[in-house]
């Protein structure tokens, strides 16, 4: 059965990291999290000239995994675990911060020096308590080892970040069943995807727009805004516009239906674990960059 649209989405505008803005559908007031998803911001697209593009330099984190996706641009890793990675456009780095890391994520030294366009995703996901505290470890794919799918009209496809998509699965790893598809659909295109049925399921419109939901009662989403699907069937209907291609991101994944406590870069079980955190990352328990 085709789910129905649960609720429409708008993205709020914020500063992160050292100041550079992103569009962010969760956690707001309207939305705390589509669990076991914690968080998805939208970077740029932003033009940024020639020593000004800002990052976000050393910070730790705990207890769930940090995605990022970019478009444009070119940023560079380093973390306490002596990984250090640099992401160019179609590149997707997966870190699973487990029992902690501090990582800094800046543009590139060239890219900083010259400006440009940055344009890129960071979705936040949580960790099932008994996987909070496991060892930390990075996944760096770039771009050209990410699957991709081409459709049946030759222009349209899906990049499969991971989970599956039609027969092709993603070379990701991932602690918990999660779906990332990067999708673009020319106009006129419709797709069915699968979806378990228990697990959270949301479409999030890079460009363009498209139409949404069970037949009959489609709902049309627009750039910034974020489609969640109630969770009603097994699989999603997505639609292209007749006249307008849509580029989007699709996600899903398990609902773990734990308690949450959270405080900015720790996302723990209880506020106990939350404090201990704290005083692991002061006492240097998460390492150094160096
Ligand atoms: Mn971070």
């Amino acid at each position: 059965m085709n789910r129905s649209i649960e609720k429409i989405i708008q993205t709020i505008k914020v500063l992160e990291g050292g100041g550079f803005p992103v569009r962010r559908p969760f956690p707001t007031d309207e939305l705390d999290q589509v669990d076991p998803f914690l968080l998805l911001d939208h970077l740029g697209p932003i033009e940024w000239g020639p020593g000004e593009a800002i990052g976000a330099p050393d910070h730790p984190h705990r207890g769930f995994e940090t995605v990022t996706y970019l478009l444009a641009g070119e940023t560079e890793h380093k973390d306490s675990g002596g990984h250090q990675g640099r992401l160019m456009p179609g590149d997707v780095q997966w870190m699973t911060a487990g029992s902690g890391v501090i990582h800094s994520e800046m543009p590139a030294p060239s890219f900083y020096e010259q400006g440009g366009k940055m344009h890129g995703f960071q979705i936040w996901i949580n960790l099932p308590r008994d996987r909070k505290m496991i060892p930390p470890r990075y996944q760096d794919t770039p771009s050209e080892k990410i699957p991709e799918v081409l459709l049946e009209d030759g222009t349209s496809k899906v990049r499969v970040i991971a989970g599956e998509f039609q027969t092709t699965r993603a070379v990701i790893e991932t602690n918990t069943p999660i779906l990332y598809l990067h999708i673009k659909l020319q106009a006129g295109m419709n797709i069915v995807q699968p979806v378990t049925s228990d697990h959270n399921c949301m479409a999030y419109i890079i460009e363009g727009h498209g139409l949404f939901g069970a037949e009959k009662e489609t709902q049309s989403a627009s750039e910034g805004q974020l489609v969640l699907f109630a969770r009603n069937g097994d699989e999603v209907c997505l639609s292209s516009g007749k006249d307008s291609p849509v580029e989007l991101l699709l996600l899903a994944g398990r609902p773990f239906n734990e308690e949450i406590a959270r405080y900015g870069p720790f996302v723990m079980n209880t506020r106990e674990e939350i404090l201990e955190a704290f005083q692991d990352y002061q006492q240097g328990k998460m390492g150094m960059i160096s």
